[in-house]
């Protein structure tokens, strides 16, 4: 039986409000893949995709 990682689902980015996952080394990027956000015009924010609640294991 093969065990499959449990993976936090997509969130909504606590900066821009657009969809953020897991990249392979485990930090939150876009569903673009952009780990910068952007603002309404397409501009790079000074923030990074980052979850609306960070859960912190243990
Ligand atoms: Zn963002």
């Amino acid at each position: 039986m093969t065990v499959t990682p449990c993976w936090p689902r997509v969130s909504r980015c606590r900066w821009c409000a657009r969809p953020v996952l897991r990249d392979n080394d485990g930090a939150w990027i876009h569903a673009d893949l952009a780990y910068v956000c952007r603002d309404r015009g397409g501009g790079l924010a000074a923030t990074t995709a980052e979850p609306e609640a960070v859960r912190r294991a243990g």
